[in-house]
């Protein structure tokens, strides 16, 4: 049964996500606190992590960055509607997705669901996708540096996938943030912009200077085809 650890201090909204999720047929970790969180995780090891911003003591940026640290399990993000630069610290510290509060428990199921499918996603017979030392196994979702295994999230592995499947295509904010999201809610082309930052401090020889997912300024990204 696919378990998902909810981090939540107001009890009201993490009894009602609990239960949203039960119904949904999911097996269901709590947390109330960034500490509790980090050692279930690293106990339990859920396959996914609904995560609030605002915790006491270590909030939801602390928690990401030392779950990130050792693991890629999927993070959604809860944060509140007012605050853009939290969502995207939060995306860039690497987590999957966010949703913003107040929300609807069948949003966020569908949005867990959506995340799941992606970790979970077979793709293609057998190809690999080579670009110099870069190598993408796509049946095994892993990419390798130098044969340096690099471990990626899931939005870091499936934005690199669109970009290296059709090197030299170019597409808008937009178009990847389609092509990453099983299901179009909000759109918000920012996001892209945090995933691919961390995609490239990990990929790229020098993150400042991009050799494989090169910036089309005025349009978005495109996978480099020299
Ligand atoms: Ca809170």
């Amino acid at each position: 049964m696919t378990r998902v650890l909810i981090v939540e201090d107001e009890i009201r909204i993490a009894r009602l996500v609990r239960d949203y999720l039960h119904q949904a047929g999911f097996d269901v970790l709590e947390a109330v606190d960034g500490p509790s969180a980090l050692s279930l995780a690293r106990v339990e090891k859920p396959d996914m992590i609904v995560l609030d911003l605002g915790l006491p003591g270590r909030d939801g940026f602390d928690v990401t960055r030392e779950l990130r640290a050792t693991s890629s399990v999927p993070i959604i993000m809860l944060t509140a509607r007012s605050d853009e630069t939290d969502r995207i610290v939060g995306l860039e510290l690497g987590a999957d997705d966010y949703i913003t509060k107040p929300f609807s428990p069948k949003e966020l199921v569908a949005r867990i669901r959506a995340v799941l499918r992606r970790a979970d996603a077979t793709l293609g017979g057998g190809e690999v996708l080579r670009a110099g030392p870069l190598e993408i196994d796509l049946p095994k979702r892993r990419v390798t540096v130098d044969d340096h295994e690099i471990d990626l999230t899931v939005s870091e592995f499936d934005l690199l996938l669109v970009l290296a499947r059709q090197p030299g295509r170019i597409y808008t904010r937009a178009q990847l943030l389609d092509a990453v999201r099983g299901v179009s809610f909000e759109s918000y082309e920012r996001s892209v912009d945090a995933h691919i930052k961390n995609l490239r401090r990990k990929i790229e020889p020098d993150p400042r200077r991009p050799e494989y997912v090169l910036t089309v300024y005025g349009v978005g990204y495109k996978f480099s085809d020299a």
